[in-house]
């Protein structure tokens, strides 16, 4: 952490501040030249709030130059962090794809999309059992019984089931059916709910908030890792910001900025983060083309009749065509993307 004191500051109120900085363990290196001292402090303390140290008289400026991170952070982890789940690498040269409806509705509904999933490429199945729903009138999701035919669907066509974990009293009931848990984005900084998933030892689908930076993302990842489990995969979803023409802004800068501060994989949802039909397939590209390790992408046989999230739901058709599109773009960036399979 480096500490620039005032202009013109006192030498009573420089010691001051080391002596301030020693009582918090910090090793202090002075820097003075004829108008200004700079204060480095040396140590790292991803606990420490620098606002202890703004708050003392003369200081002008402090900076961190350590992340506040540690488990998460590529410094401590050089080489990149790959997932598996059973046969699958989420983090690997492939670019995993996760699809699915919003929420399971059917039984019919669920295994049609299972088998169009499959038969475009897909690996993962998705799909809500508990859902976060805004209004509490709209559909909250089969539960259980979703799980049940969630897993059975994606059985029948060798798929992984990702589904979202809401409440720490389901994380063994969601434990028996699904592969992945997926923590979203309003739960990103629930953070009993973080520690619950984490000690399961399941692998973790971060989404990031509706209103997180990346640091504060990263943060909740490290709750995640904290508690022993290396398996976080981190969901880029969409951010609030003043645009209205779509649901959310796309934070496709995400993926790199990531991939350079952190070892762990980043999968990229277009469904949520654009929210319109039409415009899912180019973001969705342009996250393989950016770097994503995966894709998460809500599609349904009959949008129009869906239950949550028709509006940014993929047809079959159009969910192929993305597959095709996307199989060429990793190509170019040299990664891959499963073949179609029955
Ligand atoms: C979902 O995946 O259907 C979902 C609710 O996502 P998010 O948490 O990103 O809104
Ligand atoms: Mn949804």
């Amino acid at each position: 952490m480096i500490v620039v004191m005032q202009r013109g500051a006192s030498e009573s109120q420089i010691e001051s501040v080391i002596a301030a900085l020693n009582d918090h363990g910090f090793d202090v290196h002075r820097s003075s030249g004829s108008q200004q001292t700079i204060l480095g402090a040396i140590g790292v303390k991803p606990a420490f709030d620098q606002r202890h140290l703004q708050l003392l008289d003369g200081v002008a400026e402090v900076h961190r130059v350590t992340e506040p991170y540690k488990f998460a952070s590529r410094a401590w982890k050089p080489e990149n962090t790959v997932v598996p789940v059973g046969d699958l690498n989420i983090g690997g040269p492939e670019v995993i794809v996760m699809a699915g409806p919003c929420s399971v509705e059917s039984e019919a509904q669920i295994f049609d999309s299972a088998a169009q999933a499959a038969a475009s490429g897909a690996t993962v199945l998705r799909g809500g059992a508990f859902k976060p729903r805004s209004s509490p009138y709209s559909f909250q999701g089969l539960g259980e019984a979703g799980l049940v035919l969630m897993r059975q669907a994606a059985d029948a066509h060798n798929l992984k089931v990702v589904t979202e974990l809401l409440d720490t009293s389901h994380v063994d009931m969601i434990c028996k059916y699904a592969d992945i848990i997926q923590i979203g984005a309003r739960n990103m900084q629930n953070y009993s709910l973080l520690r619950a998933a984490g000690s399961s030892g399941k692998p973790i689908l971060l989404k990031r908030g509706l209103s997180a930076t990346i640091e504060e993302w990263l943060m909740s990842a490290e709750y995640i890792l904290a508690e022993n489990n290396p398996h976080v995969i981190l969901c880029e979803r969409g951010i609030r910001t003043f645009e209205t023409y779509t649901r959310n802004t796309l934070d496709l800068s995400a993926v790199p900025v990531v991939h350079g501060k952190s070892h762990l994989p980043i999968v990229v949802d277009p469904s949520h983060g654009v929210g319109i039909r039409n415009k899912i397939t180019p973001m969705a590209l342009a996250a393989v083309a950016a770097g994503a390790d995966g894709l998460i992408i809500e599609i349904h046989p009959n949008p129009s009749e869906a239950l949550s999230d028709g509006p940014q739901s993929l047809t079959f058709e159009m969910f192929s065509n993305l597959m095709n599109q996307a199989r060429k773009v990793a190509e170019v960036v040299g990664r891959s993307i499963s073949a179609p399979r029955s």
